[in-house]
């Protein structure tokens, strides 16, 4: 055998990725979307740490409209690896970049006049007439051009031969918390820049202000198409949006126990010996750390092992954490610990993980480092469709 660098052994800690799991969502999403809503399959920051081109490729397979993303290189790399479907910048562009996106039909948000004049070069340039989306900030004053500014930016484009006003959107500043009246605010001034292009006699096929806590809980809010991130992976956006039973967390992190130490009395653990063990103990170590995404945490946490929990002792490394076995005898050099995902019956949530970094979902989903290897697996199962239609659909977890 070559000893090559393609082909060391992965080392014993990583982040597993269900894609027919993730294919099964896609067709829970879908299934639940009045059919003549499309579905933007949000994949930027590598589909929240689960990896865009197998994401794409799955949720464009599962009906999805297009991607979308934020930087230009997510998107390039998509194309390079030969997808074909529209792919929707979220975020600002660099003039600069503008080039690469007509050169390549990658759909740009614009939003000032600057931005419209230039692109509308490049396309008669380009001999091209390129869709355009305007982004509306309707109130939470990140990207976009103002609701109550936005007529004369879309007279101007609408002017512009080379470019096809294809989409409006807005973003909410919060669709996912029981209390809506912000999220209502926003939709009546989004509406008020319809009613004026209506006004104009414009007509533009993609209308879309929703992501996954808009699409589950603001129904009035779908128009013609629903911009879906984190739900694709199982993760419901808050504790209080609605449910849509049956979807299920597409990734996991697992490590295998590297080391195993007994405790004698009195003995301590780590650096900063932030524990001392209390009576006779057995601790288990496993090859992942903060330098992995795991949060800085001191005697905070668990993992499975076996499928039941052992406590987090000590203070995590770059490299390292350790777990109180002494109630798991049976646990052996190499098994598999589950530091986020099901072993068994029990289950390390991302919202648990959320909160020993003092954080959110989305920041642990796509905070886990690159150098944890992703395994794809169910990719089989992801070939072909895995929602039977008669079978009773398991409730979601809460
Ligand atoms: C990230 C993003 C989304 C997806 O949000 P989720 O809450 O993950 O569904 C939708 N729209 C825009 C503009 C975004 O930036």
């Amino acid at each position: 055998m070559k000893l090559h660098s393609e082909n060391f052994p992965l080392r014993p800690a990583w982040t597993e990725i269900d894609l027919g799991k993730l294919r099964r969502n896609l067709q829970l999403i879908r299934r639940d979307l009045p059919g003549a809503v499309k579905l933007l399959a949000v994949v930027k920051d590598e589909a929240y740490g689960h990896g865009a081109l197998d994401v794409a490729r799955i949720a464009l397979d599962e009906g999805a409209w297009g991607c979308g993303l934020s930087t230009l290189e997510e998107a390039m790399t998509l194309r390079d690896e030969g997808i074909t479907a529209p792919l929707l910048l979220l975020g600002e562009r660099q003039e600069a970049e503008l080039s690469w996106c007509v050169a390549h039909d990658l759909t740009v948000c614009v939003n000032e006049p600057q931005i419209v004049r230039t692109l509308a070069k490049i396309a008669t340039a380009f001999g091209k007439q390129v869709p355009v989306h305007v982004k509306i900030h309707s109130g939470m004053s990140r990207y976009g051009v103002r609701w109550d500014e936005a007529l004369p930016l879309l007279d101007l484009i609408t002017a512009e031969k080379a470019l096809r006003l294809e989409g409006v959107m807005t973003h909410f500043a919060q669709s996912d918390e029981t209390d809506k009246t912000f999220a209502n605010l926003q939709f009546a001034r989004f509406n008020e820049v319809l009613a004026g292009l209506a006004a104009r006699g414009v007509s533009v096929p993609l209308r879309h202000t929703c992501n996954s806590g808009g699409f589950l809980d603001l129904p009035q809010a779908h128009l013609d198409m629903v911009r879906v991130g984190i739900l694709l992976f199982g993760i419901f956006p808050s504790s209080v949006c609605r449910r849509i039973p049956g979807l299920e967390p597409v990734m996991s992190v697992k490590a295998r126990i590297a080391a195993i130490q007994p405790l004698k009395p009195g003995e301590v653990v780590g650096y900063g010996m932030r524990y001392t063990a209390p009576s006779e103990r057995r601790i288990a170590v496993l090859p992942i750390g903060y330098g992995d995404g795991f949060p800085r945490v001191r005697n905070q946490g668990s993992v499975l092992i076996h499928g039941r929990r052992a406590p987090l002792i000590g203070g995590i490394a770059m490299d390292a954490l350790m777990v109180d076995i002494t109630d798991l005898p049976e646990a052996q050099m190499w098994d598999e610990a589950v530091i986020m995902g099901r072993q068994g019956g029990e289950e390390i949530t991302v919202h648990e993980i959320a909160k020993l970094k003092n954080s959110v979902s989305y920041d642990v989903l796509t905070g886990w480092r690159l150098r944890l290897r992703r395994k794809h697996v169910n990719r089989d199962i992801a070939n072909r469709a895995v929602l039977d239609e008669s079978a009773h659909v398991a409730t979601a977890p809460a």
